[in-house]
């Protein structure tokens, strides 16, 4: 979006560094991990410019979450812009203002929307009013805000018309989309609208809580044509006593029912989960439940973090942490342990056609998606390059073999 608001000015942009006179990074303040990736980026960039002369600017998340601190920390950067609506950073960058953090805003502007690929990620709400207890993004990210389903669907419109393939609706809680703007959870609405918009298109969601997919959410997944039948349901843990103490309300069984209802709904339904291991006072019994819980609910895809303590938070006081080696250890034991679920679940395709979403070609094999594979952290479908296929483009391809991530065929 910034990037068409700043064509949408007269603005180029360039291929290269080489070539540019600003640099805007996008940071994330989520996680350890994704902090520490961050603040390597804006070093890298800090390092280049000793040579290179460019207006560094960094802004997003991080810079939400600790202002102050950056911008003693690291000087050399030009300016430090906070989660500000697209719009105010192109003001702020054309003004070259050095500092703009204020309480989180996001304001979309759904007709300057740029985009490249076969898939785009659309926003349909920000901010978060739940209190899980490792979190740290309601207190940066500010309340839960909805767009409007009418400027939802320009934006999708408009994507689908520049031919964008798959629509991924994100927000940091899709389930929660619409309760503060028409008074009750209204994702279901959202999805029966933007299915009735024309094109050869398919829409997933990611980010359903866990403890609030219902049945409705069940239905408009599993049945409505566009919609790819891919639930993404971090569920955490598996632990009655963990789940209780991360602040959720679902205990283990009521999780397992809502994987039995997905699969009743549409048993080729890909269900993908994330889990925290090492949270404060994890114990082996209750690492053990964990993975009782998972060889139940055989998640097709799944997603593991070690904890870490964000500051701020409920869970960062409690004082009984798990040592990092420990934490580890158990890390690796789930991933060994799931790629046995994952594989299996995949194989069950063998010999079946699915719908696969090709967009690239290589010297030997077509690669592409199917609805078990979400970009970026799932699998792909590797398909023969037998025949000239168009991309990107949705082919029926038959499965000839798996492995725990990906999956091979041929055109049918
Ligand atoms: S719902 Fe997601 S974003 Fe909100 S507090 Fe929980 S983990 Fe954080």
């Amino acid at each position: 979006m910034l990037e068409g608001i700043l064509k949408s000015r007269g603005h180029q942009i360039v291929k290269s560094v080489d070539e540019a006179q600003v640099v805007i990074i996008d940071t994330c303040g989520f996680i350890e991990s994704a902090k520490r990736e961050s603040i390597e980026e804006i070093l890298d960039f800090v390092n280049y410019k000793k040579n290179h002369k460019f207006f560094l600017c960094v802004k997003g998340c991080l810079v939400q979450r600790y202002p102050e601190q950056l911008r003693s920390q690291i000087p050399e950067v030009d300016a430090w812009y906070g989660v500000l609506p697209p719009s105010k950073i192109a003001d702020a960058l054309e003004r070259k203002l050095p500092f703009v953090v204020t309480q989180p805003q996001v304001t979309y502007d759904e007709t300057a929307r740029v985009c490249h690929g076969s898939f785009a990620y659309v926003k349909i709400a920000d901010g978060c009013n739940r209190n899980c207890s490792f979190c740290a993004i309601p207190y940066f990210k500010g309340d839960f805000r909805s767009r409007n389903i009418e400027t939802i669907e320009t934006e999708v419109k408009n994507l689908v018309k520049n031919g964008v393939r798959e629509i991924i609706l994100v927000a940091q809680d899709t389930t929660a989309y619409g309760i503060d703007l028409y008074g009750k959870p209204s994702l279901d609405v959202l999805l029966k609208r933007l299915n009735s918009v024309d094109g050869e298109f398919k829409i997933r969601v990611l980010y359903l809580h866990p403890d609030h997919i219902d049945e409705k959410i069940i239905e408009a997944i599993s049945s409505l044509e566009k919609l790819i039948p891919y639930f993404d349901m971090p569920v955490q843990h598996g632990s009655d006593r963990i789940l209780k103490k991360m602040g959720r309300f679902r205990t283990s069984s009521e999780l397992l029912e809502i994987v039995e209802k997905i699969r009743s709904a549409n048993p080729d339904s890909a269900i993908r989960t994330s889990i925290i291991v090492g949270f404060p006072t994890e114990a082996d019994d209750d690492f053990e439940d964990l993975l009782q819980f998972l060889g139940k609910a055989k998640f097709d895809r799944l997603g593991a973090f070690i904890y870490s303590d964000e500051e701020g938070t409920p869970a960062s006081l409690i004082q009984e942490k798990v040592p990092l080696h420990i934490a580890q250890e158990r890390y690796e034991q789930l991933l060994v342990f799931q790629s046995q679920i994952s594989y299996e679940r995949l194989r069950r395709f063998i010999g079946r056609t699915l719908t696969v979403l090709v967009e690239e070609r290589q010297k030997q094999k077509y690669v592409g998606r199917s609805h078990l594979d979400a970009p970026e952290i799932d699998g792909n479908v590797f398909v023969n390059r037998s025949v000239k296929m168009k991309i990107p483009g949705y082919y029926n391809v038959r499965i000839t073999d798996v492995s725990e991530y990906d999956m091979e065929g041929v055109l049918v």
